[in-house]
């Protein structure tokens, strides 16, 4: 059995949802990865009385507590005085805590306020958990059956401290065992799609399948306890991927460094001899290309509303057959006038007021030239602009991944 951790954030403003508590997403991130589970998430402000209750209970039911904030020089920071009460553990002055406060500020230049001096009051026999990116010390304890470590709430010296002071000591204190986490990323099926196809597929108690829907793809998720055997875990994998077919565009954790879309067209178009696209996008407003930003395979990207080039409100009245050799006829036209290797066109059926209206979809038509060739995709949109906007971007990009997804496996 994995130990439990408990994820704890102080301050008024995590309550009230003026801070988002990114750090207890990032630390349970952190701390399922490397083998705890993780049993709960508390927030509390700046109430003394709530404190202290808050980490007795911890105390007597976690084995590992990270507690974030309120280690200021403030008077809404009370973690060290809550744990001082809690325990029974009165605040001392660490002389050494103190020197590394005057140090901050000296190396800035500034004067210290006589309030920082709070900071270097720590309880009586924990331990100092230094920090050369802040002011604040943090600081470890064990009471009761828990070991808690204390660490400041700003994100960047959190994660300093998290990585370089309280891993090294939770891998000496806890025996950890971290599972083998797979996702496998599709694009244009819904979890209840991916959940029939693989339906078929026996998945052992042991593991823990998981669905995860974005805005970018749908996640399978697969957990699979440390001791499995690495060849049973590349089966399971294969049998699943090979259900979900080419819609996969990604599988994480099996050793290769993977991304969202972009970034998995990005390895194909760079393996071997590096290839170029132009695109012409519709619907989705130029998000296509701004999805391909930085790289340096795209030469040329053109947004077109309704359009001289594609005639007036064509695209609201166009049927499919129009639609598509249309596309392709706009496809010929690009490359020959950008020289791309690939070309990407993307029409709809629908105008701006369908695109508007959440309650209306739109009919993509992709076509993707490459050479003398022409292959060709057609979705159904649905939701507000956003929505609709993104997925245009998507399956349009998704259309030349399966391409190039194929030529490379083909190869
Ligand atoms: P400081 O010395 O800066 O006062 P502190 O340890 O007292 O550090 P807080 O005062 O609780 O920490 O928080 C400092 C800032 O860090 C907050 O204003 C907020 O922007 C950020 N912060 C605190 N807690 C969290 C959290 N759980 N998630 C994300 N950001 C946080
Ligand atoms: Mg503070």
């Amino acid at each position: 059995m994995n130990p439990t951790l408990e994820i704890f954030s102080q301050g008024e403003e995590i309550v009230t949802g003026q801070t988002v508590d990114t750090n207890a997403a990032w630390l349970s991130q952190k701390a399922v990865a490397c083998g705890f589970t993780v049993t709960r998430h508390t927030a509390v402000g700046d109430k003394l009385d709530d404190l202290i209750v808050l980490l007795q209970d911890i105390s007597q039911r976690a084995d590992c507590c990270i507690c974030t904030g309120g280690l200021g020089p403030t008077s809404d920071d009370l973690t060290a005085e809550a744990v001082a009460y809690a325990f029974n553990m009165p605040l001392e002055f660490d002389e050494i805590a103190f020197e590394q406060i005057s140090r901050f500020f000296a190396q800035r230049n500034r004067a210290m306020p006589e309030s920082n001096r709070k900071q270097a009051m720590l309880p009586q026999g924990a331990e100092r958990i230094d920090n050369e990116w802040g002011t604040a010390p943090g600081f470890s304890l064990t009471y009761g059956r828990c070991w808690f470590a204390f660490l400041p709430g700003v994100p960047l010296e959190m994660k300093h401290l998290f990585q370089d002071r309280v891993l090294p000591k939770l891998s000496i204190r806890f025996l950890l065992q971290p599972g083998q986490l797979i996702t496998i990323k599709t694009l244009g099926l819904g979890e209840s799609a991916i959940q029939e196809r693989i339906n078929s597929i026996e998945i052992p108690a042991q593991v823990q399948l998981g669905f995860r829907a974005g805005a970018d793809d749908v996640q399978t998720k697969l957990l699979f306890p440390f001791d499995y055997p690495e060849t049973a875990i590349s089966t399971l994998v294969a049998m699943i991927a090979n259900q979900l077919g080419d819609y996969v565009f990604a599988i994480d954790g099996m050793g290769e460094i993977t991304g969202d879309l972009a970034f998995e067209i990005d390895k194909l178009m760079t393996i071997g001899n590096s290839h170029t696209l132009a695109v012409l996008e519709t619907a989705s407003q130029g998000l296509l290309a701004a999805k391909c930003v930085g790289s340096e395979w795209l030469i040329s990207a053109i947004y077109e509303q309704s359009t001289a080039r594609l005639g007036q409100n064509l695209i609201a009245e166009a049927n499919t057959e129009y639609l598509i050799t249309t596309a392709k006829a706009i496809a010929v036209d690009i490359q020959k006038t950008s020289g791309a290797d690939f070309v990407l066109v993307q029409l709809y059926a629908g105008n701006n007021k369908t695109l508007h209206d959440k309650d209306k979809s739109i009919v993509l038509y992709n076509i993707l030239l490459t050479g003398n060739n022409f292959y060709q995709s057609i979705h159904s949109i649905a939701g507000p602009i956003k929505r609709k906007q993104n997925q245009a971007a998507l399956m349009t990009l998704d259309l030349l991944r399966r391409y190039l997804q194929h030529k490379a496996m083909n190869h």
